[in-house]
């Protein structure tokens, strides 16, 4: 809006937007006067438009940064909570691991293990004998103190010293173990 030319006639004191106080000269021709001195008092002065300027992008920037680290500390949050749910479910995982042996033992305590239930019926003085014969086959004999002996073959003598015991055990339990 450079349309003033000419001579200065006359000055007056503005105050521009920021409070500043200013001189505003009036020339020869000058056709937009009002309109020129309206936008003069609009805007702030040089100085006191470079400082809000300045402040701006200073509030901008420590808006940023507090927005990072609200970011940060949300991060640092989320990231706190998956380590404890992380946590939980070690322990979990490791609790269940205790229970199931627990369980375990004590599934081993009320079941006895095969072998205990086989032979433990047998009376003192039992003698299990198991030979392998040329043929290769297990002859294996359960003799009991008081009883005529059981004979049985087989191809392997674990196998047989079961099989023996529990032919002598199903025997006694019908009453019909030779005397
Ligand atoms: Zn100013």
């Amino acid at each position: 809006m450079s349309s003033f030319s000419g001579a200065v006639i006359g000055r007056e004191q503005v105050t521009r937007r920021c409070g500043c106080v200013v001189e505003f000269l009036h020339y020869e021709s000058d056709p937009f006067r009002a309109a020129r001195k309206q936008k003069m008092q609009q805007k702030r002065c040089p100085p006191c438009g470079k400082k809000a300027s300045d402040t701006f992008s200073a509030q901008q920037s420590a808006d940023a940064a507090a927005r990072r680290d609200l970011e940060r500390t949300k991060r640092q949050e989320r990231v706190a909570e998956a380590e404890a749910r992380a946590k939980e479910l070690r322990i979990e995982r490791d609790a269940v691991k205790i229970v199931e042996h627990e369980e375990q033992a004590a599934r081993a305590k009320r079941e006895p293990g095969k072998a205990r239930v086989t032979f433990e019926p047998l009376p003192p003085g039992t003698v299990l004998t198991v030979e392998k014969l040329p043929s290769g086959t297990w002859l294996g004999v359960l003799a009991v103190p008081g009883h005529a002996g059981i004979e049985r073959r087989a191809g392997s003598p674990i196998g047989l010293v079961f099989k023996l015991a529990e032919v002598f055990a199903r025997a006694q339990a019908e009453g019909k173990v030779p005397a």
